[in-house]
């Protein structure tokens, strides 16, 4: 069924208020291109399921699909997320629904006109965004999505960059997918590790599964590292833990989340070299090069210890893993 776009809802979306000042490139148009990336982003967690009615959490999800588009279109510049989430309420069809018994004070804090918030103070107070009825009415259907899409790609972008952008929406979408393929196979007992996942490998492209991997790992622990407990962010939300692969990916090409730990950059590189590992009682074990030295006394005292577990226990590391690291890496740190 075809899908027109409102011509008010065109004429919104033409016309996105953008900063120019700041050095932006041609791929940009030489204007900064975060509201345009919040809404790509937007359409992907719809097209993904992730959201289903019309409210937008500034959640994992959403930080995590910006940052893949904005990868792509500024790659390592810095930028922080809210600040199109906060400001795209001066576009007419973006609106923040305050938490129960927060009205007043939203109204107050959106009258200050001050800086974007921080992310503690709109998750208190914000339950999500709101969209205009006729960009949530498209924001529902998959065509109509596909025009929104298009129609923001060859608004915002250079001819260069405007494929890659509209192929980003694929892995976002898959990861999704893939993620929740990873979740499923942990309900059952894991075979052989080594034994790679042919139908993950056929079905998705590696950098969804990457996405997937992160977002089940990194969540089964609840962004903790799993060894020291870290829970760092930055003021939009960015976590510092990564999903470290305990069997390395290229030797047995499986991401089933029990070849993983979620663990903090220290940690993982420590882990990766073997100046760590885990017994199956999974207690720490400090390399003893590192216990022998005047090392961060911080790094040895992590010796012994009890490692942080995930809530679910279906996301326990899987034995047969942690062994193969101990004997393969830990023992043969070099
Ligand atoms: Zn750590």
């Amino acid at each position: 069924m075809a899908m027109s776009l409102a011509p008010d809802l065109i004429h919104q979306l033409r016309s996105l208020r953008r900063d120019g000042n700041g050095n932006w490139g041609p791929n940009t148009l030489g204007k900064a291109p975060h509201k345009p990336i919040m809404l790509l982003a937007v359409l992907d967690l719809y097209a993904a399921g992730h959201l289903h009615e019309n409210l937008i959490p500034y959640d994992e999800a959403l930080l995590e699909a910006f940052d893949c588009y904005w990868q792509l279109c500024c790659p390592g510049r810095p930028t922080n997320p809210l600040q199109p989430y906060w400001y795209l309420k001066g576009e007419g069809f973006w609106q923040h629904q305050a938490r129960p018994g927060y009205r007043q004070a939203l109204a107050t804090l959106i009258s200050a006109k001050a800086k974007v918030p921080t992310r503690s103070l709109i998750a208190s107070q914000v339950a999500g965004a709101v969209l205009s009825q006729a960009f949530y009415a498209a924001a529902m259907n998959p065509i109509g999505r596909e025009a929104l899409r298009q129609l923001l790609i060859s608004t915002y972008f250079g001819g260069e960059l405007r494929q890659a952008l509209a192929q980003q929406h694929q892995v976002v979408v898959d990861a999704f997918a893939c993620a929740t393929a990873l979740q499923r196979q942990a309900e059952h007992d894991l075979q052989d590790l080594f034994c790679g996942n042919q139908a993950l490998d056929s079905a998705y492209t590696e950098e969804s599964r990457n996405l997937a991997f992160r977002r089940v790992v990194v969540g089964a622990y609840a962004h903790h590292c799993a060894f020291c407990g870290a829970r760092i962010r930055t003021p939009s939300g960015r976590s510092a833990v990564q999903a470290a692969h305990i069997v390395p990916f290229h030797l047995c090409r499986n991401n089933d989340p029990r070849n993983g730990l979620a663990l903090c950059p220290l940690h993982h590189w420590a882990f990766d070299q073997g100046m760590l590992s885990v017994s199956d009682s999974h207690r720490i074990s400090v390399h003893a090069y590192a216990r022998e030295l005047p090392a961060d006394p911080g790094f040895v005292a992590l010796h012994r210890q009890a490692m942080r577990l995930p809530d679910d226990p279906r996301y326990l590391p899987a034995t047969q893993a942690l062994a193969w690291h101990r004997k393969e890496i830990f023992a043969k740190a070099g």
